[in-house]
């Protein structure tokens, strides 16, 4: 048998990092602080008013956000609804700022936004300890992307908040845009030539069934292949490497050098094999996939009196669980019975 020397052996770990039954290693928690929002964003939202899910305090994602780190996560995404509506989210980014990881490293700590009060938030957010913000963004054109948010004006406040995150040092800056076959997949173009000028890294996202209501099929997601032809017709692209195994995007530069965009394709082309994420509702409930048929009550144990102990033990025990991959687009598909609004994306 092989012998290995002490010096070889990986320092101490005081718990074994978050694995799950297929052999990943989850690293990654995003947490929803609101299913509220101030948009109403057509291929997300109905209009109408809807259900609503309760929201915990600030302090209690604290403690679930500090259980989930004292098992690995190094890596914390605050979402919704819209996060900025939030009362406490600066407060909430400074003390996720003092955890630190079992290497002992601060969290990498990124936030996503439709950015309508991002403008006055952008300063207070990178003081207090935030490092990345993502903004969603689905047209670069104002009345399209108006016509998409259903908020009058809301181009313009969006652009503002775009320029003070950038001023603010929260870097990269990512702008996330959904594309849906004749909403707006005439944008695809000028979001590449936006990329190159606002000096921002532009994703694209593969329109999943997440919606509230009904308007997902096959025929309006755009796909990969897609996209990266059309841009590569007027504007030459070429593929970057991969900068870690679970990256989700796959990452484009210009021929130029200048600029870069991404294309997240969990319909044309799933990662789930190297998928490092869970997520926590903003009622404290677990989702190990954003397509679970269940959720995982950890709020609920918490108010029950579990110490971290216990806590630690189930989400360890729920991780385990967590599904090998998502059905889109096969026979028997079901969507989960909470919207993408609803789980946090
Ligand atoms: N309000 C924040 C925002 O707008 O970024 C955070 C929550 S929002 C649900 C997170 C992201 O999910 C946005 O970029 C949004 O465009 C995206 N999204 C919403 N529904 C989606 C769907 N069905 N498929 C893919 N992405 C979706």
């Amino acid at each position: 048998m092989a012998s290995t020397s002490l010096s070889a052996l990986p320092a101490f770990v005081p718990h074994p990092p978050l694995t799950d039954s297929h052999g990943r290693v989850i690293h990654d928690l995003r947490v929803s602080i609101t299913d509220r929002c101030n948009y109403k964003c057509v291929y997300c939202r109905t209009g109408e008013a809807g259900a609503q899910y309760p929201e915990l305090g600030i302090d209690e994602y604290l403690r679930l956000i500090e259980i989930f780190v004292s098992l690995g996560i190094t890596k914390v995404r605050l979402t919704g609804g819209e996060p900025l509506l939030r009362r406490g989210v600066v407060e909430l980014v400074r003390e996720l700022a003092r955890l630190r990881t079992l290497d002992g490293q601060p969290l990498d700590l990124a936030l996503t936004t439709n950015g309508h009060l991002l403008e006055s938030l952008a300063e207070p957010l990178k003081a207090a300890g935030l490092n990345r913000v993502t903004v969603s963004m689905d047209a670069v054109d104002a009345a399209a992307f108006e016509r998409i948010t259903r908020v009058p004006g809301s181009f313009s406040v969006v652009l503002k908040s775009i320029r003070a995150a950038r001023a603010a040092g929260l870097a990269p800056l990512k702008i996330n845009c959904v594309l849906l076959r004749g909403f707006n997949d005439d944008q695809i173009e000028g979001f590449a030539r936006f990329a190159r000028h606002e000096d921002v890294v532009v994703r694209f996202i593969e329109f999943m069934p997440l919606e509230e209501g009904r308007l997902w099929s096959p025929e309006i997601v755009v796909p990969l292949r897609e996209i990266v032809e059309r841009i590569g017709q007027t504007l030459p692209l070429v593929e970057l490497p991969p900068r870690e195994a679970s990256e989700t995007a796959r990452r484009y530069t210009f021929a130029d050098g200048v600029g870069e965009i991404g294309v997240i394709a969990p319909v044309s082309q799933a990662f789930c094999g190297a998928c490092s994420r869970v997520r926590l509702t903003s009622d404290g409930k677990i989702r190990t996939c954003l397509f679970s048929q269940v959720e995982h009550d950890l709020y609920g144990r918490l108010r029950a009196g579990a110490n971290s102990e216990e806590l630690r033990a189930y989400i360890v025990r729920t991780v385990q669980g967590k599904e090998a991959r998502h059905h889109i687009g096969e026979p028997g598909f079901l969507k989960p019975s909470r919207s993408m609004v609803h789980i946090g994306g």
